[in-house]
């Protein structure tokens, strides 16, 4: 199998399994137990939560467990709206977020929110300027993605944060760094913003294990889940001790030689762009300066088609997001793409195992498509 679908989640390496059946069967205790053992789970927790603050560049205290980068952004939604109910109900994101947050604000306009939604520049950009042009004084939340998840775009995060105090002080931000974390330069202390979403499944960590950085203007975030105490009364439930351990080894895995792997990355996406362009009309999609992201599109051959055939080749590569299903992305919808193109766009997406010989099966695979199989638009 050739697996070029990094973007959708990540191969977990051996010593982050072993990791995580170690702790499964070695240190099951409940961190929350007073006995020694018990209280060993709290230490290792401890310790696996300062290695991924760290990573992220935040004091260990500002970190919270979740189960996933779609928990994390929800909780910042509700913790950022309850702290700023009286500013207003007013929410700024874009167009080409995650589900995980379009979803949210169409529940939210359900409950009388107003949510302004910017479209991306034809190259897939948003400058900051447009998102605090978009801001009012009754805005209670601004959310913009570190990393779009299609196109590789990277948003200005830390320039909206700096506009934000001029424009209004009191909106917070959010950002859904779940593409971007050890990905681009991803520190919660230089992004600026209050709240900072991450998953482990984007960098070789176990799925079902997420978190949330929430920084100091916070004051005391709305638990997401009331209970037990845990996660200092904010998210209880016992702590997913051996999923925080995999998340941690991963993070310190991805951290050993990162630069080196990021421009692995980086040349295996040139590579790609160099080997796909020499099929026919086929075109790149915005030009997101992400390492691992590339979505390309051969107008004409409908990209469910594409991944269909190719999978029969063994190449795993999505239409879009793997969210999605098979529908046309809201990315793909908010790039105003010419109908035959939006209808042909495919995903390709890098680790740092990827190799050339597997970008050349693909490149192969996408041109036998094109030439064995009728356009069908
Ligand atoms: N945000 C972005 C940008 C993503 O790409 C994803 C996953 O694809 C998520 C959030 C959701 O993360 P999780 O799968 O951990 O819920």
């Amino acid at each position: 199998m050739i697996y070029l679908d990094h973007a959708a989640t990540t191969p977990v390496p051996r010593e982050v399994a072993e990791e995580m059946y170690r702790v499964l069967t070695e240190e099951y205790g409940n961190p929350s137990s007073q006995y020694a053992y018990g209280q060993q789970a709290r230490r290792l927790v401890d310790g696996w939560r300062a290695g991924i603050s760290e990573a992220l560049d935040c004091e260990p205290g500002r970190l919270f467990f979740t189960s996933c980068g779609t928990e994390s952004d929800n909780w910042a939604f509700t913790a950022a709206l309850w702290q700023n109910r009286r500013v207003g109900k007013h929410i700024v994101t874009t167009a080409v977020e995650h589900s995980a947050i379009l979803e949210r604000c169409r529940w939210l306009e359900q409950e009388g929110y107003e949510v302004t939604r910017l479209l991306p520049d034809h190259d897939g950009g948003i400058p900051a300027e447009r998102v605090l042009e978009a801001v009012r004084p009754d805005t209670a939340l601004v959310s913009v993605m570190l990393v779009n998840n299609e196109t590789g775009n990277v948003y200005p995060v830390a320039e909206i944060a700096a506009g934000l105090k001029e424009k209004n002080e009191k909106t917070l931000l959010h950002t859904d760094a779940v593409q971007g974390f050890l990905k681009v330069p991803c520190s919660a202390r230089a992004l600026g913003a209050d709240f900072v979403s991450i998953s482990a499944h984007k960098i070789g960590g176990p799925k079902g294990i997420g978190a949330l950085y929430i920084g100091g203007r916070v004051r005391s975030p709305r638990p997401l889940l009331p209970g037990g105490g845990q996660e200092s009364g904010f998210r209880a439930g016992t702590e997913a001790t051996a999923q925080i351990a995999g998340f941690a080894k991963a993070v310190a895995l991805r951290r050993e030689h990162l630069e080196e792997k990021l421009a692995h990355m980086a040349r295996i996406r040139a590579y790609a762009i160099e080997k796909l362009t020499e099929i026919p009309d086929l075109q790149i999609i915005a030009k997101g300066q992400a390492p691992h992201i590339l979505s390309v599109s051969m107008p004409g051959w409908p990209s469910q088609n594409v991944v269909n055939d190719l999978s029969a080749a063994g190449i795993c590569i999505s239409a879009g997001s793997a969210c999605h299903q098979g529908k046309p992305s809201q990315v793909t919808a908010a790039l105003r793409l010419e109908k035959r193109t939006a209808a042909g766009v495919v995903r390709l997406s890098f680790g740092p195992e990827t190799t050339e010989a597997e970008i050349d099966a693909a490149a192969s695979a996408l041109r036998r498509h094109r030439e064995t199989r009728f356009p069908m638009l």
